[in-house]
């Protein structure tokens, strides 16, 4: 069967298909619909996010969605960039802007506890929809390291480690990341059910 995953974003895209495979199904994204317009992500939660996003390319495909809303909370920032963390330093989207503004902000700061927080929504073709979610914790570092991954991989180093997440190989990252410990939630909950190529969540769910 085929699952559509609301992502443009390559790299994403990429973590998605490497952790959640599953034998039967057959992976699209939302680049393969360019006609269908972006969802606003304007929800106040990566819950209200990723729902928004699954729900709507469900719909508009009949098809399966699959859709992720993530972004890194900094303590010392009272939690941001949260759910503004792909736009962090305005329009348009840099990766390289975003890190160095978050060096900026924080060359003060004592205090460099930062988390990774992933939601990971999945929609019937009829809209109906479930969550489960997934965090990493982690310090800021002081300047950016590595060249894998993306977005604040440079910068974030997860408890436990000395590399940055741009320092590991993806199947490392993916390992402990909140997108992997939220899709190993969405294998374990959903994988068999989507196995069976249901029209619709089980009923009684
Ligand atoms: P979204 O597409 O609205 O979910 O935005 C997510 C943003 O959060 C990305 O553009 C990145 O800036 C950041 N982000 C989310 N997950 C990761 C990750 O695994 N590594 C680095 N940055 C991430």
């Amino acid at each position: 069967m085929k699952l559509v995953i609301a992502t443009r974003n390559k790299h994403k895209l990429e973590e998605i298909r490497a952790i959640f495979h599953q034998p039967s199904l057959e992976f699209v994204c939302a680049l393969d619909y360019p006609d269908i317009p972006d969802v606003v992500e304007d929800g106040d939660t990566f819950e209200a996010n990723a729902m928004k996003k699954s729900v709507s390319l469900a719909t508009a495909t009949g098809l399966w969605a699959l859709a992720d809303d993530s972004g890194l909370e900094v303590d010392a920032l009272n939690g941001a960039p949260g759910i503004y963390s792909a736009r962090y330093a305005g329009e348009p989207v840099s990766y390289p802007a975003n890190n160095r503004k978050l060096l900026e902000e924080l060359q003060h700061a004592k205090n460099r506890k930062a988390r990774f927080r992933c939601v990971i929504a999945l929609s019937s073709p009829g809209g109906k929809t479930r969550t489960v979610d997934g965090r990493c914790e982690g310090v800021i570092a002081h300047e950016e390291r590595g060249k894998q991954g993306f977005g604040y991989d440079p910068l974030f180093v997860p408890d436990g480690f000395t590399k940055t997440f741009a320092e590991m190989d993806a199947e490392s990252k993916n390992a402990i990341s909140h997108r992997g410990r939220a899709l190993k939630k969405a294998t374990e909950a959903w994988g068999a059910m989507l196995a069976k190529n249901p029209a619709d969540w089980p009923t009684g769910r």
